[in-house]
Parts: C-alpha cells; structure tokens; sequence
C-alpha cells in the first residue's frame, strides 16, 4: 500500500476517496488527495449550502459557486461562502 496523506485534513491513517465524484481533472485530484472522512465533511457542508442558499443545480451558475466552495473546503483555495449559523434549524430539508 503506498503512503497517503490527505490534503484537506493531513491525516494520514485514512483512506483515499479513491473513486472520482467528478469526471474532469476536479474529480481526479479529489479521488487521489482527499480522504472518505472529508469527502463526507464536503458532502454535509455542499447540503447546508444547497439549502441556504436555495441553490439549484441546473443553473451553471449555481453549480460554478459549489465549485468554488468545493475547492476553497477541500484545497483552500481562497474564502468559503458563509452560512449564517443564527439561522440554523430554520433552514428547511
Ligand atoms: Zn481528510
């Protein structure tokens, strides 16, 4: 088994996402950098933001700001977009 340390959160005692959630270079780097356990931290967070901000996924626009946040979560790219906590629990599922 080769070495693998994860680039989000530098343990390096997990496992790599190994499957790409994306088929472009995004989904590859992800597969071969990130672990499961922040895969699934994302997978939460892009759910929290779907709903605050009542994205919809057919809108280029829409998908090109998950993107954004995707690569800020996992690669610290640059800011994520805030999600008001006060409003938490009023967000509806
Ligand atoms: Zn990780």
């Amino acid at each position: 088994m080769t070495e693998f340390t994860c680039t989000r959160c530098g343990h390096s005692d997990r496992q790599p996402l190994g499957t790409r959630p994306f088929n472009d270079e995004r989904g590859a780097r992800i597969a071969a950098e990130v672990c499961t356990e922040c895969w699934e931290d994302w997978k939460q967070r892009q759910m929290l933001l779907i709903n605050h901000y009542g994205l919809n996924l057919r809108d280029r626009k829409a998908r090109d700001f998950l993107y954004r946040n995707l690569d800020a979560f996992l690669f610290d790219t640059g800011d994520q977009a805030d999600i008001d906590d006060s409003l938490e629990g009023s967000v509806s599922w």
